[in-house]
């Protein structure tokens, strides 16, 4: 028989995949002998169990229950309905991952009439018996029954207003026992069935209700954003309770054992006196920061800071914790790995390494690269010319202007209409996240620095300020109001997240630089890194930009952009639309100084680094006027009987779109296929990159695009080639210089052992490569169907993010493979967005390339990823060693 049912006491570690993070983590601060309050943990297999047994708990899963229920009992010397010593518990759901959208926590189960009254005479206090009580059935209705809190809340409200309580504390025993029979009929008007009476029946329906609650919508939609595995299954956690709202001497609190913000090494966090499980992260009542509690409860509080030391040592890392103090006596409720920022993030693995927590290798691989973007992110000005609207706390740092929306869904309106919003509420929940997504970023008028919008906007990388107490919301007018300012839905306001201000219209924004963590981080990481890391910049200032960051090269200019340019744009039509030989050179004579500058330009910011350049290849006709809008000004003159001089250019005009209109522009005539059939493109352009290198010593590498077979390249060779032999015959000068080709059709994949007879170097266009190997458009694919393949996980994720290792990847090793088969030193790398992105890196790596190529603002985070995908590389080298 499999054993589904663990105690936290449990002498041997029971696996995470088991126990589920909560739980494993219970059981594991027990085993180091922290002050946890006993229970168990029913197992993930269980959840599985239970869905494949029709929804039901199976007989010996139930029997378990009831054993390990049994010990729990023996261990408290209490029982679970016990009238006089009752037991009372939690129920608490717990995956693999902690994630939203699970059942909420249900506290104080155990409480019927008797074991209230029994628990009143215990505590000497039947009010506050009975207000838990209360509280149970009101939390157990909501959560487990589906009663919704609603008709629980109005209730109170009317039973307040009637006698003229203004706060739940105010409320005596007989107050509560009235509405608890008030609680019990709304349970049953609208569950259809009592109240359950039996604690082992309430905890049979909680335990159910959480294996259920695995499948809810808010769930599932979670797992699929974040490729959670829909078969691991939540645990459940039945916990005996401690009570932090016994009085004074009691509490309830939150905190991380480093500033969860900055990185700073002092416990940070929030509790509340006399109050119980999620009335701090709720938001309801404004928590006191924990430095209080050394005031308050001075042997507590070094008692917990104790803890949080040795929990960091235990777990050598950051810890976000729940504990509760009942009637003076510290308790653990759980511990994990803190989310943070992506700046703390940095300053706590530099720290841990000074430390000797950590390893400097360790600390790399803690840095979360996909997040490093929030270390360049804007902040706002000390001061500003807008007005302050309030201030708040500092709860997610970042800038950010946009519009005021109320609700979640509008905030997912509007930025689907392409609008950049402010989300704003009194408080969120994890029915707002689609909201949060969407914004640019969060304001709350209530909740604290751990309140559900600080802790979902910090692992978003998005700026929050939250408890904004002067915030007043009118959802009814949609309108808010703060001091003498009042704002409606659509205005403008700027959020400073590090500060915690709030302006009114739009502030300026202000550059991030490096931290001193982070150039730590760096410099670790370029010591340990293989792969090279080059930029994509096409003007001077992004290639400044991209060296400031530490790009050792550039690994591709598109040469088009530049063609693109206002001043450029005539004669480059006049090129493409020339009648004759003499027009088309008369238009690249024209041109040719102009490329010459922009080359010259690059050069001298790379000062000596290697600039792969690539010579032009979009279709030509995306540098021509837009044929509708054409069609629309000649129709409109012939239907004014004009015909005058520029009517018949119209018309010649569009005759020529015409003739260059394709039908698949992206498989049509671009790429090499330009160079063929138009050499004197390719001529132009090669001698201004040779021109520009004669005067500045540079060493280009000319890339050729789009080739699929080797001829093409030989032939495109031979004519850059040419115009070399040519520029330093004119100019007595030896150029050094390498010519190369992209890899992105799967044919010059598959061949390209032939295709490297021609190159120097590999450059594979990942983008290009994707689109070809699927035979996805991607603009079509992105705006038509590919969020529904990933949503609906026909594809785990969109290709053109993340390198498809299994179809694209393949082609790369196949093409690294053959290339270096030719010429064992042949120079590979990867353009395009994939070079950014740290799985791709990761790819990268594994593929053997010799460098990336990714945008100026992802290059730190390139070298990071490179720097763990070479440390993870050779771990994976020991640990083949050692089996071997
Ligand atoms: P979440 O995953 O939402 O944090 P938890 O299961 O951790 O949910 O619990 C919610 C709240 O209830 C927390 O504040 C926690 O500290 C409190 N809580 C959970 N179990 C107990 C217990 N046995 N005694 C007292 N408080 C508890
Ligand atoms: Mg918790
Ligand atoms: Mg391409």
């Amino acid at each position: 028989m499999n054993a589904f049912v663990f105690p936290f006491s449990e002498e041997k570690a029971v696996s995470k995949e088991l126990a589920g993070g909560k739980g494993a983590n219970l059981a594991e601060m027990t085993r180091i002998g922290l002050p946890v309050p006993p229970g168990f943990t029913i197992s993930t297999e269980a959840c599985l169990a239970f869905h494949e047994n029709n929804h039901a708990l199976p007989e010996a899963i139930e029997q378990q229950m009831k054993q390990a229920l049994q010990d729990l009992e023996e261990t408290t010397g209490k029982g679970l309905g016990d009238p006089e010593k009752p037991l009372f518990v939690s129920v608490r759901s717990g995956a693999v991952v902690s994630m939203p959208g699970m059942m909420d926590t249900v506290l104080n189960l155990g409480m019927n009439d008797d074991t209230a009254e029994a628990f009143a005479e215990q505590t000497g206090s039947a009010r506050f018996a009975y207000d838990c009580y209360r509280r149970f059935v009101q939390m157990f209705a909501d959560v487990v029954l589906g009663v919704e809190m609603f008709y629980f809340e109005r209730e109170l409200e009317k039973y307040r207003e009637k006698y003229g309580f203004t706060a739940d504390p105010e409320l005596q025993a007989d107050d509560w026992k009235h509405l608890i029979r008030v609680y019990k009929e709304i349970v049953e008007e609208h569950h259809g069935q009592p109240f359950p009476q039996d604690p082992a029946e309430q905890l049979r329906l909680a335990v159910e209700a959480v294996f259920q609650s695995w499948y809810n919508d808010r769930a599932v939609f979670y797992r699929r954003v974040h490729h959670i595995d829909h078969s691991l299954g939540t645990a459940v956690n039945v916990q005996s309770m401690v009570f932090g709202n016994m009085g004074d001497t009691s509490g309830t609190g939150v905190a991380f054992t480093r500033n969860p913000s900055t990185g700073e090494n002092s416990l940070y966090g929030e509790y509340l006196v006399n109050a119980q499980g999620e009335d701090v992260v709720a938001g309801i009542r404004t928590p006191n920061p924990i430095q209080e509690l050394e005031q308050a409860m001075p042997e507590v509080f070094h008692q917990f800071r104790e803890l949080s030391v040795r929990l960091e040592q235990h777990y050598r890392d950051m810890q976000d914790i729940e504990f509760t103090v009942e009637e003076g006596t510290l308790y653990l409720l759980q511990t994990r790995n803190g989310k943070r920022t992506s700046q703390a993030g940095m300053k706590i693995a530099v720290d841990m390494v000074e430390e000797k927590i950590l390893t400097k290798e360790e600390a790399l691989l803690r840095i979360d690269a996909d997040q490093m973007h929030q270390l360049l992110h804007a902040g706002i000005a000390e001061e500003v010319d807008q007005p302050l609207l309030t201030k708040g706390l500092p709860a997610s740092p970042g800038a950010a202007a946009g519009t005021i929306v109320f609700t979640a869904d509008e905030a997912a309106e509007a930025s689907q209409r392409g609008e950049s919003v402010i989300l704003v509420r009194s408080e969120t929940t994890p029915d707002d996240i689609h909201g949060i997504i969407a914004a640019e970023a969060v304001l709350t008028s209530r909740g604290g620095m751990t309140s559900h919008a600080a802790v979902v906007a910090r692992g978003m990388g998005k700026a929050c300020v939250c408890g904004c107490s002067d915030l007043h919301i009118n959802l009814e007018e949609e309108t808010l109001r703060a001091g003498a300012h009042t704002l409606k839905k659509g205005d403008m306001i700027t959020l400073d997240g590090a500060g915690g201000r709030v302006f009114i219209g739009e502030a300026e924004r202000t550059e991030p630089g490096m931290s001193d963590e982070l150039q730590q981080i760096l410099t670790w990481a370029d010591e340990r890194r293989r792969l090279k890391v080059r930029t994509n910049a096409d003007q001077p200032v992004d290639a400044a930009k991209a060296v400031e960051f530490g790009a050792e090269g550039i690994g591709l200019c598109r040469t088009e952009h530049m063609f693109m340019e206002m001043d450029r744009m005539p004669i480059v039509r006049n090129m493409i639309l020339a009648d004759t030989e003499a027009e088309r050179s008369e238009a690249l004579r024209q041109l040719e100084p102009l490329q010459r500058q922009d080359f010259e330009g690059l050069f001298q910011e790379m000062q000596g680094r290697p600039v792969t350049i690539r010579l032009l290849d979009p279709p030509l006709h995306e540098f021509l006027p837009d044929k509708e809008a054409l069609l629309l000004s000649i129709a409109e003159k012939k239907w004014n009987n004009y015909a005058g001089g520029d009517l018949a250019e119209e018309e010649k005009l569009l005759e020529q779109l015409r003739h260059l209109e394709e039908e698949n522009p992206m498989l049509g005539h671009r790429g090499c296929r330009l160079g063929m059939t138009n050499p004197e493109i390719y001529a132009m352009q090669a001698r201004a990159v040779f021109q520009a290198a004669a005067l500045s010593s540079a060493e280009p590498e000319i890339m050729i695009p789009l080739v699929g077979h080797k001829e093409e390249l030989r032939r495109m060779r031979k004519l850059v080639e040419a115009e070399a032999a040519a520029v330093e015959q004119a100019q007595g000068v030896k150029l050094v210089y390498k010519i190369g080709t992209m890899i992105e059709v799967p044919r010059a994949a598959l061949t390209a052992d032939a295709i490297a007879e021609e190159a120097d170097f590999f450059s594979f266009g990942t983008n290009d490569l994707t689109q070809t190997t699927f035979g996805f458009s991607r603009d079509d694919a992105e705006g038509k169907f590919l969020s529904q393949y990933v949503e609906e996980e026909v594809l785990p994720r969109n290709p053109f993010m993340q390198i498809d290792e299994e179809g694209v990847g393949r082609l790369v090793e196949e093409g690294v493979r053959l290339g270096r088969k030719t010429k064992p030193d042949l120079k590979t790398g990867i353009c395009g967005e994939h070079g950014g992105d740290p799985a791709s890196i990761d790819f990268c790596e594994r593929a053997g390339l010799d460098y990336v190529s990714c945008s100026p603002y992802r290059v730190p985070a390139a070298r990071v990823a490179a720097a763990q995908a070479a440390v993870r590389a050779r771990l994976r080298e020991e640990k083949a060693t050692v089996l071997r």
